[in-house]
């Protein structure tokens, strides 16, 4: 059945494919962010440019319809967490303290919100050999970030507005989502999309030398884009209400990874390896359960997930390196005729 549905954070990578998929499903769906998407028109019906963080843009864009997917976040790989802690741990409550009050103000009656791998205790994560982390194993909370702090805080929340107003409330605990169209270079970019912009440029520019953050042994697991909005629509359509992980249960290590995306681009890399903020050693996701709720699993390989998003990433570097140096950041990367992104690369994904 056709249903009325509000997208936060439909400007950015998740939301913008959420968006897609929810109109391909046949809903009326309302997007709103910030920002546009960066790289492909919104399929929303209607778009929203307005923040979050004023009640009053809240409060508008949860009038008139049945569910809201709570996406918007300020947010980015394990860079900008690290560094950005204060703003983020301010905005994105402002962000979902708001939206969520919206939404039972304005009698809406399922909210699903995006939460992360962040709020994992960082004492479970401190072994590249991790145990795949368990939904329980979230208490005693030791998140490592205030990203990770806050999205416990909105799971509470949705959790408390559950049981004392009666809202079909949702929570899904992400694990490294990547796919096409997301952001690929800027100090926001995640390991998936960093890795393939560098090796794209070795492959591009005959320069086969390529950064990794810390010394590449530390895991993660990553989760196709396309198995993301399934767990989403599905976990949406259940009754469940406590948080349930969503991501890959295979840990590869980020130099694996480099050699996975390079043998799909057919190049070989040199690694250098260079001190940076790596996250935790080691993590990944623990799928018993969502297998028990949902009786279904994410089912892309990551081989596959890589080559279609290295094949995209390629092309935007292509695009790069043709168009020529026009922005400060490109100025710095291109200044002596080699692509060196200023922000370093991204070794490690930010949840
Ligand atoms: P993204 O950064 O691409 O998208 C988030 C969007 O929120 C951005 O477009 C941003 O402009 C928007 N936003 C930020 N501040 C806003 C504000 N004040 N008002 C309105 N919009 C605002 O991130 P994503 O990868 O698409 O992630 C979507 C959600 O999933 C986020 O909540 C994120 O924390 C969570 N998550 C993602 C991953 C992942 O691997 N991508 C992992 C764990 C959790």
């Amino acid at each position: 059945m056709s249903q009325r549905i509000l997208v936060t954070g439909a400007g950015g990578f998740i939301g913008h494919h959420l968006v897609t998929f929810l109109k391909q499903q046949g809903h009326q769906v309302r997007g709103i962010d910030v920002k546009k998407p960066e790289f492909a028109a919104s399929d929303a019906d209607e778009f929203i440019l307005a923040d979050l963080r004023e009640a009053k843009h809240a409060a508008g864009a949860t009038t008139g319809v049945d569910s809201v997917y709570a996406l918007a976040a300020d947010m980015g790989g394990m860079g900008y967490i690290s560094t950005n802690q204060a703003r983020i741990l301010f905005n994105n409550s402002l962000i979902n303290l708001n939206t969520l009050e919206a939404a039972r103000r304005n009698g809406v009656r399922h909210y699903l919100f995006t939460s992360s791998a962040c709020i994992y205790p960082e004492f479970l994560q401190t072994d590249a050999a991790v145990t795949a982390l368990k939904e329980e194993d979230a208490y005693p909370a030791q998140p490592q970030d205030a990203y990770g702090w806050e999205k416990l805080i909105a799971e509470r929340l949705c959790l408390h507005y559950a049981d004392d107003y009666g809202m079909e409330t949702r929570i899904v605990r992400f694990h490294n989502i990547f796919g096409p169209l997301g952001t690929w270079e800027g100090g926001r970019e995640k390991a998936p999309a960093a890795i393939c912009r560098k090796v794209a440029v070795a492959k591009l520019t005959g320069q086969s030398e390529i950064e990794v953050w810390g010394d590449g042994r530390q895991t993660r697991s990553f989760c196709y884009i396309d198995d993301c909005l399934q767990g989403l629509a599905r976990l949406m359509a259940s009754n469940y209400r406590d948080p349930l992980n969503l991501g890959q249960d295979r840990a590869v290590t980020i130099d694996q990874l480099v050699e996975l995306i390079a043998a799909i681009a057919g190049v070989s890399v040199t690694k250098r390896h260079v001190s940076g903020p790596q996250g935790v050693r080691g993590r990944n996701s623990d799928n018993a359960r969502l297998r028990h709720v949902l009786g279904w699993e994410p089912q892309i390989s990551l081989e596959e997930g890589l080559a279609h998003t290295y094949k995209w990433v390629e092309a935007q570097v292509e695009r790069k390196l043709a168009s020529g140096v026009s922005t400060p950041e490109t100025r710095r990367e291109f200044s002596d005729g080699r692509y060196r992104p200023a922000s370093a690369v991204s070794g490690t994904a930010g949840d």
